[in-house]
C-alpha cells in the first residue's frame, strides 16, 4: 500500500520536468525519471505525520509556496538519512523520500513554475 506523489501543471496536469532523472520511492520506472513523480509507502505513516504536522495526505493541491514550510520543518525533524532496505518505517527514510518532494519544489519555485501536489 502506498501513495503516488506528483507535482502536477496547474494548465495541463501532468507532472512537471525535472532537469535530472532520479531513481526514487517504492517503485519507478526503468533508467529512473525526469518527472515529478513519486511513489511512497504507507510504511513512513507515522514518521510523515510527526514531521508535517498535518496528515500526509493535506499535501494534496498545496502550490510549492504552501508545501515548502511542512517539508522542510519535516526534514528538519526526521532527517534525511535512509537506510538501506526502503520499507524499514525509519525517520530518514521518510525524511529521504520528503526531501525528493523538497527538490521538486525548490526547482518549481525558482522556474516560478504553476503547479500543484496530486496524490493518490
Ligand atoms: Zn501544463
Amino acid at each position: 500500500m502506498s501513495w503516488d506523489v506528483e507535482l502536477v501543471c496547474d494548465c495541463c496536469r501532468r507532472p512537471i520536468e525535472l532537469p535530472y532523472n532520479f531513481k526514487d520511492g517504492g517503485t519507478y520506472p526503468i533508467g529512473g525519471t525526469n518527472l515529478a513523480t513519486l511513489n511512497i509507502t504507507y510504511n513512513y505513516s507515522r514518521h510523515l505525520l510527526q514531521g508535517l504536522g498535518i496528515p500526509f495526505e493535506n499535501l494534496k493541491n498545496m502550490t510549492p509556496e504552501q508545501a515548502e514550510p511542512y517539508l522542510q520543518k519535516a526534514i528538519n525533524y526526521l532527517g534525511t538519512d535512509a537506510d538501506s532496505n526502503y520499507w524499514e518505517a525509519t525517520k530518514g527514510n521518510a525524511g529521504y523520500a520528503l526531501n525528493i518532494l523538497l527538490k521538486w519544489v525548490k526547482y518549481a519555485i525558482e522556474k516560478n513554475l504553476s503547479c500543484h501536489f496530486e496524490i493518490y
